[in-house]
């Protein structure tokens, strides 16, 4: 997996480009967990759910059809709660659906463990893509060592700028929109 700090980059980077009227702060944190949630499957190791299998890590949870599971969750609930009662349920399935499925695909251009079952329960078959430029996050203490240092600056380079660039990219072309709507 690429580490639980570096995920969130994409919900962030998606709000950051379409602004707060389209996706309101309270669905961005939304977006946030949404994002992490296929890596909840690590509670799996201490009850003995091996590695390899399709209900252990990197298994069903990080699956698309996971991840539609998770935005139609959203596109029903959050419409009842208060701050985003007024946001219609195809933008939020939207969001969330993207957000959700940014996970396994990131996992998958880790350099290590085992692939992705990205198209479970259809397939069991795990996959990666033909390029792996991210060195694999370690579970557990060894996160913090010189290693996990070097997989955070990794992620740094390969996961945040992007899209933090992205976000700025859309942030200045919503600022230029505007600014030209408002020159006579
Ligand atoms: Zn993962």
């Amino acid at each position: 997996m690429a580490t639980i700090f570096s995920h969130p980059a994409v919900p962030i980077g998606i709000a950051l480009a379409l602004g707060q009227k389209k996706i309101p702060r309270a669905l961005a944190v939304m977006g946030c967990f949404a994002c992490c949630a296929a890596d909840l499957d690590v509670i799996g190791f201490p009850f003995g759910i091996p590695y390899g299998s399709q209900f252990g890590h990197r298994g069903f949870t990080h699956s698309i059809f996971m991840a539609a599971m998770i935005a139609l969750l959203c596109a029903w609930r959050l419409p009842k709660e208060k701050d985003t009662k007024d946001l219609p349920p195809k933008r939020i399935f939207a969001y969330i659906f993207a957000v959700a499925l940014s996970h396994p695909l990131i996992d998958m251009t880790t350099d290590g463990g085992k692939g992705i079952a990205l198209l479970w329960p259809f397939s069991a078959q795990c996959f990666f893509w033909p390029w792996r430029p991210l060195p694999v996050s370690p579970i557990g203490k060894s996160f913090f060592s010189p290693y996990g240092l070097h997989v955070f600056l990794s992620e740094l380079c390969m996961i945040w700028l992007p899209c933090l660039a992205l976000g700025g990219a859309g942030w200045l072309a919503r600022r230029a929109l505007a600014a030209r709507k408002e020159t006579p």
